[in-house]
């Protein structure tokens, strides 16, 4: 049994890439249920209306669950939103109900829009930091669009977490992405980063996986994890058991890559790029 450093302060990611499908939510819940496994307090914001994370970690998140919606638009601490995830005994999460699809719009006319989550996920890190139970890793799932959910999400987090899909118009929207983080920095959090890319969806046996891994990898000789994600089925089949691949299948290739990879992320530390 591994064990990872456990941070000297609360490393709070957002993962994000404003194309859908190239596995943010995989991601999102694989690396918190990988990091969780090694007794790391872990919360996990779902700030995308599908819910995909909540379903992925077994969290119900039908309309009358208290969610991030009430959140951001009826100033509902955090507390009241959180709740436990069934398969790992130190990973909470804020769920996402289809009540979110609303609040796009909804946050436009309200006080400190794009402050909103930030608020909130600060009063709810020194609650429990006070109750000696202090959050290790927030990782916060991500809508595929540029609006203000994900907004809130960069002005909350440290770190920027991107996942790659390994195909051929992967790094297309890339350069778009990375000018909306540098808007973020200069207008709304100074402090935010991107330290971390990973690579999904690999598939070895073809030459275009290895083409955009090198590419992106001449590209983010710092930001790339060592290990890439492979595609892989296990992954896929998880969530409609209401699990990580962690628990899934936790001896299967995918689960040991995002182990791999939540491992290289614990070691790196924070890092700043
Ligand atoms: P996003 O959140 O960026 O929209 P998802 O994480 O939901 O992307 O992934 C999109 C689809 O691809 C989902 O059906 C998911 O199960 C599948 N998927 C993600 N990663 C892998 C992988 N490594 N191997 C196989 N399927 C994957
Ligand atoms: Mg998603």
């Amino acid at each position: 049994q591994v064990s990872f450093p456990r941070p000297d302060t609360t490393r709070i990611f957002t993962i994000a890439n404003q194309k859908g499908g190239v596995g943010k939510t995989t991601t999102a819940v694989n690396i918190a249920g990988a990091l969780a496994t090694q007794n790391l307090n872990v919360l996990v914001i779902d700030i995308d209306p599908q819910g995909n994370a909540s379903t992925a970690l077994g969290i119900d998140h039908y309309s009358d669950v208290t969610s991030i919606y009430d959140v951001l638009i009826d100033d509902v601490p955090m507390r009241d939103a959180v709740a436990q995830a069934p398969d790992f005994e130190t990973l909470v999460c804020v769920p996402a109900t289809i009540d979110l699809a609303g609040a796009e719009i909804e946050l436009v006319s309200l006080v400190a829009r794009e402050q909103r989550l930030q608020r909130s996920l600060g009063l709810y890190l020194e609650e429990r930091a006070a109750a000696g139970s202090r959050v290790d890793y927030v990782i916060i799932d991500c809508p595929p669009s540029l609006g203000l959910l994900t907004v809130n999400a960069f002005v909350s987090a440290r770190e920027v977490l991107i996942p790659i899909q390994c195909e051929y118009y992967a790094l297309e929207g890339l350069s778009q992405l990375l000018k909306n983080i540098q808007l973020i920095q200069k207008h709304l959090n100074p402090q935010l980063s991107v330290s971390t890319i990973l690579l999904t969806m690999y598939d070895g046996r073809t030459n275009l996986s290895a083409q955009v891994a090198e590419d992106v990898r001449t590209h983010f000789p710092e930001q790339v994890l060592g290990t890439a994600i492979p595609r892989s089925v296990r992954i896929s089949e998880a969530p409609s058991y209401g699990q990580t691949v962690i628990t899934y299948d936790p001896h299967s290739s995918g689960a040991l890559s995002y182990l791999e990879a939540a491992e290289e992320i614990a070691n790196r530390g924070v890092q700043r790029g």
